[in-house]
């Protein structure tokens, strides 16, 4: 059988992204074959489509996320017909990811979707929607409750800050938004964000400490923005930081964290045990308002997705992307 992949492929010229038919023996070795439904873009992708860094081995195809449906199965764990997802675990980095109607895949890298989601949802989620949902577990773990007072949302129309805010809405905390795109701030504040603050006045270099203003924050920018969102955070509150929106850097001081006992908490999602995964999607399956989703995702076809890159890379995506595979 053939099948259609989005490759990125490296020459003299550099590397290129084209959608290229493949036979089924071109699937790497792996325990489950997936029928891929759905895929989505997020920045990764952007970078693995522009033939920037993330991509380590060629030909490769992108895509950090899969949903769709199990075809053949090695593993007992999984048996044909049996709807599942994937996000991470290096696929669309060092191995084939999920800009194709197939893939073949680790049985260990697959989490069964639960019944209350669709496929399709699933997918619309993505590396996103979970690792939104990652961050807004850190902050249940850390004792952050709702009434302990404002929650910051960065990079607040992207795809971990649009879902972000639905859930921490959901549960009940004052969500605030930070965006640099006020043009969105009907969209943000129907996904239930309190009030928006200009990105610009946490983007700047700052003081060590500021007032006291964060009960907490979901941060998917880095950089200053995190450095003056930690130097506001209020005494004793909690900081995810799972993104690089603005930068890699982290250009503060202890201060946070040695006069007012601030955590910062880090979120990976890529290498996230079962464990975390299973916990996260079980959630995501009950509070995830379908309406919000639906809302927060535009759909492309795969032969639509290479122009995207330049697109997500400049920030200029707004909320989910789903690629429909099939
Ligand atoms: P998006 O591109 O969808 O959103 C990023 C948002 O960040 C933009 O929409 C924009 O929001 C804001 N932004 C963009 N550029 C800047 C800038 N220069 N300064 C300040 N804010 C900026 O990406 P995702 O939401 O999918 O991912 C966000 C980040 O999180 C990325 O860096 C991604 O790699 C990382 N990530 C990490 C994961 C992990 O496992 N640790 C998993 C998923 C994502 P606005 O327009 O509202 O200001």
């Amino acid at each position: 059988m053939s099948f259609r992949a989005i490759r990125v492929t490296e020459d003299e010229q550099g590397r290129h992204a084209a959608v290229e038919t493949l036979e089924d023996e071109r699937l790497p070795p792996g325990e489950v074959t997936v029928d891929v439904a759905y895929s989505t873009v997020n920045y990764k992708d952007g970078l693995a489509l522009a033939g920037k860094g993330i991509v380590r081995t060629f030909p490769l195809t992108p895509g950090i996320d899969l949903a769709g449906t199990v075809a053949d199965s090695a593993d007992p764990r999984f048996a044909p017909g049996d709807r599942v997802v994937l996000n991470g675990f290096g696929r669309g980095e060092s191995k084939d990811g999920g800009f194709a109607e197939r893939a073949r895949v680790g049985a260990d890298e697959l989490v069964p979707l639960p019944d209350a989601l669709s496929t399709r949802q699933a997918a619309a989620i993505g590396t996103a929607g979970y690792t939104a949902m990652l961050s807004v577990l850190a902050l249940e773990d850390a004792g952050v409750a709702p009434g302990d007072g404002d929650v910051l949302v960065t990079g607040a129309a992207g795809g971990v800050g649009s879902v972000a805010i639905s859930l921490l809405a959901a549960r009940g905390y004052r969500v605030i938004a930070s965006t640099g795109r006020p043009e969105h701030g009907d969209y943000l504040r129907e996904l239930g964000a309190a009030d928006l603050v200009d990105r610009a006045t946490l983007s700047a270099p700052g003081k060590p400490l500021a007032s006291e203003r964060w009960a907490a924050a979901v941060d998917s920018v880095g950089s200053h923005t995190l450095a003056n969102v930690l130097a506001a955070t209020r005494y004793g509150g909690t900081v995810t930081a799972c993104g690089l929106a603005q930068g890699l850097d982290l250009p503060g001081s202890v201060a946070p964290f040695i006069l007012r006992g601030v955590r910062l908490q880090g979120i990976d999602s890529v290498y996230a045990p079962m464990e975390s995964r299973r916990r996260a999607w079980t959630a995501l399956a009950a509070e995830l308002d379908p309406a919000h989703l639906d809302s927060i995702t535009e759909t492309v076809a795969l032969a639509d997705v290479i122009p995207l890159a330049p697109r997500i890379l400049a920030g200029r995506v707004r909320g989910r992307t789903l690629v429909d595979v099939r």
